[in-house]
């Protein structure tokens, strides 16, 4: 084994039959099927067809996903998340995020994109910078009961299973690991590559139900959303098309508009500020005990509620 291979490489499984991985030359090969997955500087890569940056993963809006994922300056960083109807105060979910970033190691960040953890292992569809392996979150390329916490930030509404995602996730957490997962409930359609879904405050208690301790709560409020709303419905009824007539339309708007997201200082603690929350937070562990993935109501039962009610 060569010295400087990371001891997380230990936890990988095959995506396809979760069968242990070991290192050959060109990478690692697997113990049940013997597909061999290739080590490029120093990124695992588990899909097939993969050889290499994909500039040319394209959103549904037209634009390559890797000159997205470019970092900006830091000056254009810093002016574009005030200019922006992003907005994150409070600091509940920041506590609940720091248990799992400051917790046990290794911990998974799922569609890592360009952002890098301390300890952690960034996962994402294409290498962008910073990410350790190339896969797919509903094929998790782990052992069960492997790792010490799982992070995923605005993911799930990418996915076209995010119920498998959210399966695959307690697999490979050792029981009693946290995770922390943003999920978006009123949010423009994004594709990057692809945009899905949303969730409430219920449907997050409910697609997270196989885990413990769960607790949900507001990552961006509802004047967050409402810059957001309010400039994504400037861009759309200007009748221009993506990408030229977005920058242009959603920027100016984003600039007469965006101090309206600091109220949600203010906004973020009343009692009802989830029903117009931008994005929301789910927090909890994996039960210690055995763990069954959540089973959805048979159809038997679905016909008797609605023909009761
Ligand atoms: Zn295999």
């Amino acid at each position: 084994m060569p010295p400087n291979r990371p001891h997380w490489h230990e936890l990988l499984a095959c995506p396809t039959d979760r069968a242990k991985l070991e290192p050959t030359g060109e990478g690692l090969r697997c113990g049940g099927c013997g597909r061999t997955f290739p080590i490029r500087d120093s990124v695992v890569h588990f899909l097939a067809g993969d050889t290499g940056p994909r500039g040319d993963l394209v959103s549904v809006d037209g634009t390559a996903m890797v000159r997205g994922y470019r970092r900006p300056s830091r000056l254009v960083g810093a002016l574009r998340r005030v200019v922006s109807s992003e907005y994150f105060p409070g600091s509940d979910w920041r506590d609940a995020k720091n248990r799992v970033v400051h917790g046990a190691r290794p911990y998974l960040v799922v569609g890592s994109g360009t952002s890098r953890y301390p300890g952690g292992v960034h996962l994402d569809i294409d290498d962008f910078p910073g990410v350790d392996l190339v896969g797919t979150a509903e094929a998790l390329p782990f052992l069960d009961d492997s790792l010490d916490g799982a992070l995923s930030e605005v993911v799930l509404e990418h996915v076209e299973r995010p119920d498998v995602v959210i399966a695959e996730t307690l697999r490979v957490l050792k029981p009693g690991a946290r995770f922390f997962f943003i999920a978006p409930f009123l949010f423009p359609f994004h594709g990057h590559p692809s945009d899905y879904r949303r969730w409430s405050r219920q449907g997050l208690k409910a697609d997270f139900g196989a885990f413990t301790d769960l607790e949900v709560g507001i990552h961006a409020g509802p004047c967050s959303a409402m810059v957001n709303l309010l400039t994504e419905w400037a861009y759309v009824v200007s009748g221009m098309r993506f990408p030229r007539g977005y920058t242009a339309i959603k920027g100016l708007a984003t600039v007469l508009l965006f101090p309206i997201k600091f109220l949600d200082a203010i906004v973020n603690r009343f009692p009802e500020a989830h029903r117009l929350a931008a994005t929301l937070y789910v927090t909890g562990r994996k039960p210690d005990g055995p763990t069954r993935a959540r089973v959805p109501p048979v159809l038997g039962e679905l016909s008797r509620d609605v023909g009761g009610s």
